[in-house]
């Protein structure tokens, strides 16, 4: 679903990415770690058409992210055509980013109506199933100021869901919250796991990532320094690297 061969990327003279190799297979959960500033950001970034890549390959099933194939040439993507592909892909971010004057409901049905042009009543029931599905069938009308931070966290996962994604990328997503809501966002991403959704989830949630993670990945300055089984490169890593970061965060 995603391949990454040698990706890098720059901001001016600093290099972020500098040859970043991964896969994640269809139904399969990667794990994404690594210290503050190593990239991991910019990497889900690029995956969601939100960077341009300055070398290597990426692929998001099997469409090279940001080109179009005709014939055996390629062509960029006009912004149209990146709107369209990005729907393919549900994002969720650490701050929840919902539409605060838009109720649960309102916000999770809110992308389907406006450029998938489903109609309204389906919209809506669909949007109620999802928060249903999240645990908060009762809370649909509720504005997100009347929500907890986790709440509001999974309503945004609902909303993410809401495009029917074939991947879901989460970019730390239970790090702004209390610890006493952690558990609830956790468990919805593990179900959805469970039902079988392709995820990059950036995490320093180790427990999580050795439960559900099928891989995990140790980033640090732009490069991954160890991939793996989660139940081995958390467990028991071969870098150094690895080990401080884990002895830092555990
Ligand atoms: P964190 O754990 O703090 O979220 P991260 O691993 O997600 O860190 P990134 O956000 O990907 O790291 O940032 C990697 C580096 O790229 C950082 O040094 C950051 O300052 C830099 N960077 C990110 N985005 C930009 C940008 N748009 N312009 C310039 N520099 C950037
Ligand atoms: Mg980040």
């Amino acid at each position: 679903m995603v391949r990454a061969e040698g990706v890098r990327k720059h901001f001016g003279k600093l290099e972020v990415l500098k040859g970043i190799d991964l896969t994640v297979e269809r139904g399969q959960v990667c794990c994404l770690l690594g210290p503050s500033g190593s990239g991991k950001s910019t990497f889900l970034r690029c995956i969601n058409h939100l960077e341009r890549i300055d070398g290597g390959r990426l692929a998001v099933d099997g469409q090279l992210v940001g080109y179009r194939r005709q014939g055996d040439k390629l062509h960029e993507l006009r912004e149209r055509e990146v709107a369209e592909r990005r729907r393919d892909i549900g994002m969720v971010f650490q701050r929840f980013n919902l539409f605060p004057h838009m109720t649960a409901v309102e916000n999770v049905m809110e992308a389907p109506v406006k450029v998938g042009s489903v109609p309204k009543a389906e919209a809506r029931e669909q949007a109620q199933e999802l928060l249903t599905r999240v645990g908060l069938g009762d809370r649909a009308h509720h504005y997100p100021a009347q929500l907890s931070g986790g709440q509001q966290q999974r309503v945004a996962i609902a909303r993410a869901l809401a495009m029917r994604p074939k991947l879901m990328l989460f970019d730390e997503p239970t790090s702004a919250l209390d610890p006493e809501l952690v558990g609830d966002v956790l468990d919805v991403m593990r179900q959805l796991a469970a039902d079988g959704m392709t995820m990059v989830v950036v995490t320093h949630e180790i427990g999580f990532a050795r439960e559900v993670g099928d891989t995990a990945v140790f980033m640090d300055e732009g490069v991954v320094v160890e991939a793996g089984d989660p139940r081995r490169v958390l467990v028991d890593p071969e870098q150094e690297r690895t080990r401080a970061f884990l002895s830092k965060v555990l």
